[in-house]
């Protein structure tokens, strides 16, 4: 695989009033993507020109059917366009094969899923250490302490020996972040990561994704909820196969202050309190 430096080289960006140089994480190029069944062609993304900045949070918004996931197999290497360009960081993905893919995953990417994917009877630090044993750079890594480390990042280093079972869904979500981040990677991809989850455990998993976003790494979360979608950056709009719309959030919410209400707010926070707090 080439580096190209093309547009990898870092470019100006005007981040509110400060100006920062960004390098660029995600290029696409009039990508589109066509699924052929039988005589039937369906034409599930028709031209997306997407650019990603590292640092940035974005909510990919969307009813069912418009393209969200075909754009997140795509940007997340599970698969390659039709036609089109697509550069991560730095290296054309689009004409690579199979074992490529699966090398510039495992290299650059994270992925959080709705259904979390954890290994049932497994430990969280199993769990997280996995990733890390697929490995084939053949580099020397202690992957306990790696795997110790990275639940210790998402606050559960007290939870290390507990199996996916004996922990709530906001805990099993954060120790599928920590799977994602033990490989420390360029790009966190979250497909609907608070789908299976209630309100007070959603604000738990956004306020990690902002304070992981405050620490640079950069996330890309798929949600159809508005409520999700305020704590991001940058709304991303895709209907039938095109990004409609592109935009910062005006009104952004700290997900950690919303947490603090709720919590004040008692043990058992239900839908009106997240109204209040909203
Ligand atoms: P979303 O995630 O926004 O619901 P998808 O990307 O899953 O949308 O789907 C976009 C369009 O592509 C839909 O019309 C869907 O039926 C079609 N589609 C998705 N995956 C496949 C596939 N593997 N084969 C054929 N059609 C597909
Ligand atoms: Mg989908």
């Amino acid at each position: 695989m080439k580096e190209r430096s093309s547009t990898n080289a870092p470019t100006s960006q005007t981040d509110g009033s400060q100006r920062t140089m960004s390098k660029t994480v995600i290029h696409t190029s009039n990508v589109k993507k066509v699924y052929t069944m039988g005589t039937n062609k369906v034409f599930a993304l028709r031209g997306v020109d997407l650019t990603v900045t590292a640092g940035e949070m974005i909510a990919v918004m969307g009813s069912s059917g418009s393209g969200k996931s075909t754009l997140m197999n795509i940007l997340g290497c599970l698969d390659v366009p039709t036609e089109g360009s697509y550069e991560l960081d730095g290296i054309r993905v689009d004409g690579l094969n199979r074992n490529q893919l699966a090398d510039l995953r495992n290299q650059k990417l994270g992925f959080i899923f709705q259904g979390f994917n954890l290994l049932s009877r497994t430990s969280a630090l199993d769990n997280v250490e996995l990733p890390l044993l697929y490995d084939r750079s053949g580099r020397k890594m202690d992957t306990r302490a790696l795997a110790t480390a990275s639940l210790q990042r998402v606050g559960l280093g007290d939870r290390l020996d507990h199996q996916p079972s004996e922990l709530s869904g906001g805990q099993q979500q954060r120790v599928a972040i920590a799977r994602a981040l033990v490989t420390q990677p360029t790009l966190l991809l979250a497909d609907e990561p608070t789908g299976n989850l209630d309100s007070h455990m959603t604000v738990e998993v956004m306020a990690l994704f902002q304070e992981l976003n405050e620490q640079g790494i950069t996330v890309l979360i798929v949600t159809h909820e508005p409520d999700v979608a305020r704590y991001a950056k940058r709304i991303v709009e895709v209907r039938d196969g095109r990004i409609l719309r592109d935009h910062p959030v005006a009104d952004r919410r700290r997900a950690a202050d919303d947490l603090a209400t709720l919590n004040a707010a008692g043990p058992e926070p239900d839908a009106a309190a997240i109204e209040e707090a909203a």
